[in-house]
């Protein structure tokens, strides 16, 4: 009997609303099926409901246990919440994964670049405790925990397991950083001890990881980072590999998972029809693996990649003429002729 997926639809502001639906258009050529519940959240529910994240939004998240998310805009000036750092809190989404990997077919300095970005998401800087000290300074707190530590250097070790994985770098910044980075360090230092013989392990400061992976990024396989140096760390990754636009991300706790991509709303280029849906896609496969649908994420997979390496139905950031459907339909019409 063929089971029905449950996944909350978060379509997003900005480019999400026509990226959402190029990304359904291919998770439903694969021949699975999906109950779609769709929750807007964002600019729209700001005027209607008073605030970016409704409850609802999390409690179907809550339901589903898995979300498709478009991305969502942070209001400048006003005393919203990033609704993306929210979600990530309310629902203890604790490990956010960005794979990046080159792709035949985008230029880009590097080729063999196949790296798995595991930051951690619910603690360090992005805790937001922050406080003015008086009128001409301020201080932000850096919460560092054993307990979190450990957690997302596990799920680093495993996800190595569990994906063929040879080697885990810890990136810290311990030398300066003596007692919050030195105990992350530490915590994955103890964790790695667990996976000896199975799964090597390095550590390296994070300055010179940056330096490191502009040069040669061949030589890394997982990275394990605390939260700020994760979401810097992930963009760079993103550039060595074609950019944002074709950068996936899942956001995992231990009850849901949430998928989006690294971009955000890119609000300049909202209903053109112009942004890459293929950062989203990639996300909606990893959500695939997810649902133990191995072979269904493989097919996307191949496919945005033989319609990128083909190159005529591209998206202008791969420097192609394609439209964001014209390129989702390609892909769809790749996946389903599989
Ligand atoms: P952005 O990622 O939206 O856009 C930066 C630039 O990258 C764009 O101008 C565009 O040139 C390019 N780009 C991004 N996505 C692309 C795509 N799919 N196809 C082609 N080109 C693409 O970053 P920003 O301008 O700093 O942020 C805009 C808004 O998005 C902000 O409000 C920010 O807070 C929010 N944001 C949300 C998320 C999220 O929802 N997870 C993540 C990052 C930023």
């Amino acid at each position: 009997m063929s089971v029905t997926f449950s996944v909350t639809l978060i379509p997003g502001d900005g480019i999400g609303p026509e990226l959402a639906e190029a990304t359904v258009g291919v998770l439903e050529a694969t021949g699975l099926a999906f109950a779609w519940d769709v929750q807007q959240a964002g600019d729209a529910t700001i005027a209607a409901e008073g605030t970016p994240l409704p409850d609802r939004v999390i409690e179907s998240i809550r339901r589903s246990g898995v979300a498709l998310k478009g991305p969502i805009t942070t209001p400048v000036g006003t005393g919203f919440r990033s609704v993306n750092v929210a979600l990530r809190q309310a629902l203890e989404l604790y490990a956010n994964v960005r794979p990046a990997r080159s792709m035949d077919g985008i230029e880009s300095r590097y080729t063999g670049v196949n790296l798995i970005i595991v930051r951690e998401n619910t603690e360090d800087l992005y805790a937001g405790i922050e406080h003015r000290v008086g009128p001409d300074a301020a201080e932000s707190i850096k919460i560092i925990t054993r307990a979190a530590s450990q957690r997302i250097a596990r799920y680093a070790f495993e996800y190595a397991l569990r994906n063929g994985r040879r080697k885990v770098t810890a990136v810290h910044k311990a030398n300066i950083m003596k007692l919050s980075d030195g105990l992350f360090l530490e915590s994955c230092t103890q964790v790695a001890a667990d996976y000896a013989g199975r799964v090597e392990f390095e550590d390296r400061i994070v300055d010179n990881m940056c330096m490191q992976l502009v040069q040669k990024p061949e030589l890394y396989d997982v990275l394990v980072l605390p939260n700020l140096y994760g979401d810097i760390v992930s963009d760079l990754a993103a550039g060595l590999v074609g950019g944002l636009g074709v950068a996936p991300g899942a956001n995992i706790g231990a009850q849901a998972a949430v998928f989006e991509a690294v971009h955000g709303s890119a609000p300049k280029y909202a209903g053109q029809n112009k942004a890459n849906p293929t950062a989203l896609i990639l996300s909606g496969a990893l959500m695939l693996r997810h649902l133990g649908e191995t072979a269904a994420a493989d097919r996307v997979e191949a496919a945005v990649r033989a319609v990128i390496a083909e190159g005529r139905s591209t998206t202008y950031d791969l420097g192609g003429s394609a439209g964001t459907r014209e390129f989702a339909a390609a892909v769809a019409s790749q996946v389903g002729g599989a």
